[in-house]
């Protein structure tokens, strides 16, 4: 790939820019409800201007942008210090996957209120028993006149307590082999059947939750991408996680890494060998990352979708990711026990990163088999 950007582009970014710096929404408040308000504010005043969903077609309330211009986009945005915007997984993942497989009902119904934030969307396929092999999820759907009654339990329900609609994959076919018998569901949140109990994370926050389903209803009308075909579908959407993340992470790789090495050299480490040594690699890999997230756009660019080498960014940010905010606790020594140092707070929720999206292990198995051909695991 050419990574020299093209006027336009070049004249893009410098609009985006300008527009940053005169629209930029200044630090987030601190406190969950309060925190999400300002995500939400700040992405409607993004998608009154076009750029909350950049890529997307015109039709459904995109820009129609090409993706190195959605690549320009997230790396204006991490490099302003712009908080994320609220509908994270709406946006990253619901819309796209609603674009690939949905029809055009539900395209028109669900895309636009995606976009301007009016709709949150979560994403219900762990189960207590079914994680890394998702395929074996027990939740159930059972036919009812033009509705589906669900009943089971999904956990790690992350925003549920904010969310409007679930991604929810539920077994339609309990007799059909285990792929085959499943469906996916746009559940509305907001209805007797739906529990939300909200879990503790070690970083304090309760950002995601369990769900507890008990013959929950949902319109025939919901399923994306016909009954039973949930598998391909709900593939579209850990591509998309995987994938689409990946660009902005980066960035805020970089971005993090800058802010690491003036903390060093502040603390007087700049001289020590040992400190010198691990913030070089750490500058090594985050351009591996970039060059990586640059060759994933250009795969996708070529085949239209996201393809399994997203897993390979996913899995090397997560690394990237805990060895960055290990070195800054190493550096910040015992005054990190206090808890009060955004570097504390990093190190906590980048525990997380190496199951999130899909553990490690899971992604390396991917890239062995999907990207390198290598033998099935056994
Ligand atoms: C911060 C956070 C947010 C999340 N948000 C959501 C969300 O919004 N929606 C949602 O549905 N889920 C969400 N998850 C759940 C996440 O997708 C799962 O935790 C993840 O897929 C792993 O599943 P599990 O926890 O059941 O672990 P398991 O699948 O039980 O895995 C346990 C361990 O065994 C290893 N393992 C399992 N199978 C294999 C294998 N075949 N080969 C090698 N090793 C293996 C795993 O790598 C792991 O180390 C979230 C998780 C986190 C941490």
């Amino acid at each position: 790939m050419d990574l020299t950007l093209s006027p336009q582009e070049e004249e893009f970014r410098d609009e985006l820019r300008d527009w940053l710096s005169a629209n930029h929404p200044g630090p987030e408040p601190e406190g969950d409800q309060a925190g999400f308000a300002f995500r939400r504010d700040w992405q409607r005043r993004l998608n009154e201007r076009g750029w909350a969903g950049l890529s997307w077609p015109e039709r459904y309330g995109g820009a129609g942008a090409t993706l190195v211009e959605q690549a320009i986009f997230y790396e204006e945005i991490a490099r302003s210090g712009a908080p994320q915007m609220a509908n994270v997984l709406g946006l990253a993942m619901g819309g796209p996957t609603v674009i690939a497989h949905g029809d055009e009902e539900q395209k028109g119904r669900y895309l636009a209120p995606i976009l301007s934030a009016d709709e949150i969307w979560c994403q219900g396929f762990s189960e207590p028993e079914s994680g890394s092999d998702l395929a074996s999820l027990k939740t159930r759907a059972v036919r009812d006149g033009d509705d589906w009654l669900v009943t089971g339990q999904k956990v790690w329900t992350t925003l549920a307590h904010q969310s409007k609609w679930c991604m929810l994959v539920a077994r339609t076919d309990p007799e059909a082999p285990k792929h085959r018998g499943l469906s996916y569901f746009l559940m509305d949140m907001d209805q007797p059947g739906v529990e939300i109990r909200p879990l503790r994370q070690i970083t304090g926050e309760a950002e995601f939750n369990e769900l507890f389903l008990e013959e929950a209803r949902i319109p025939h009308a919901n399923i994306v991408g016909g009954e039973g075909n949930g598998w391909p579908v709900a593939i579209t959407t850990l591509m998309h996680e995987r994938a689409g993340l990946a660009f902005a992470l980066q960035v805020e790789v970089q971005i993090a890494l800058r802010e690491l090495v003036e903390r060093a050299r502040e603390g007087g480490f700049d001289g020590d060998a040992v400190v010198r040594d691990r913030l070089a690699q750490l500058w090594i890999e985050a351009q591996v990352l970039r060059l990586n997230a640059y060759r994933g756009l250009t795969a996708t660019m070529k085949r239209g979708a996201p393809g399994p080498e997203g897993s390979l960014g996913k899995w090397h940010w997560a690394e990237v990711n805990q060895a960055l905010t290990e070195l800054a606790l190493d550096l910040a020594g015992a005054r990190t026990q206090l808890g009060d140092d955004v570097w504390t707070y990093r190190f906590l929720r980048a525990r997380a990163n190496s199951i999130e999206g899909g553990t490690t292990e899971i992604l390396k198995n991917i890239v062995a088999e999907r990207v390198l051909g290598l033998p099935r695991a056994a």
